[in-house]
């Protein structure tokens, strides 16, 4: 992932100044010399990362469908496999995976990576994956009209993976969708045929 890398003044930047001395005050809470150091740039490097990260909460998902033009096309449109993370809300602790969307236009069809940038906005929030996909899916469903919508999201959660049931490997798996039964049909079809092909 690309640091964005902060230009301003790390003491003239208030809400970087917070996560310094929060990351601090953590450091020294379970037992670590935050000026040790291994770690002395360790809560500025954190504070850098959560304002990248989470520039998602800046930014409308809506304002990248507004490109979208009228075009007589009325099938389905699929993109598989589309790599995606977030931070769970719960933990603060990412959870990582891949996504298939879909949608049946109505008239109207937006560029694809449009799409998933409404994904990339929507993940790089505090998150929980249930309404990582609803907020996906309707966002797009409302603002194209589309016919159908769907999402499936398969994620490993490091809240699982370093604690409680500390299973690695398990993903949570949700589908989510929007529409005519018919034409949520189709999507799916769609992205089946095209999981075969990949384990061919
Ligand atoms: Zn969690």
């Amino acid at each position: 992932m690309k640091c964005s890398g902060f230009q301003q003044d790390p003491a003239n930047n208030l809400p970087l100044q917070s996560i310094i001395s929060a990351v601090k005050n953590m450091l020294i809470a379970v037992g670590e010399n935050p000026e040790r150091e291994g770690l002395k740039n360790t809560p500025k490097r954190v504070g850098e990362f959560y304002l990248d990260f989470f520039s998602g909460l800046n930014e409308d998902p809506i304002f990248e469908l507004k490109t979208d033009f009228d075009e007589d096309h009325y099938e389905p449109v699929i993109i598989t496999n589309i790599e995606f993370f977030s931070i769970c809300e719960h933990h603060l602790l990412p959870f990582v995976g891949y996504a298939h969307l879909g949608y049946i236009p109505n008239g109207k069809v937006v560029g694809v990576s449009k799409l998933v940038r409404v994904l990339d906005i929507f993940s790089r929030r505090p998150q929980i994956q249930e309404r990582l996909a609803d907020q996906v899916v309707d966002t797009i469903h409302k603002e194209l009209g589309s016919n159908a919508t769907y999402l499936f999201l398969s994620a490993e959660h490091m809240c699982m993976t370093l604690r409680g049931v500390r299973k690695s490997g398990s993903h949570i798996v949700t589908s989510t969708e929007r529409g005519d039964k018919v034409g949520l049909e189709l999507i799916k079809s769609g992205i089946s045929i095209d999981a075969l092909k990949g384990s061919e």
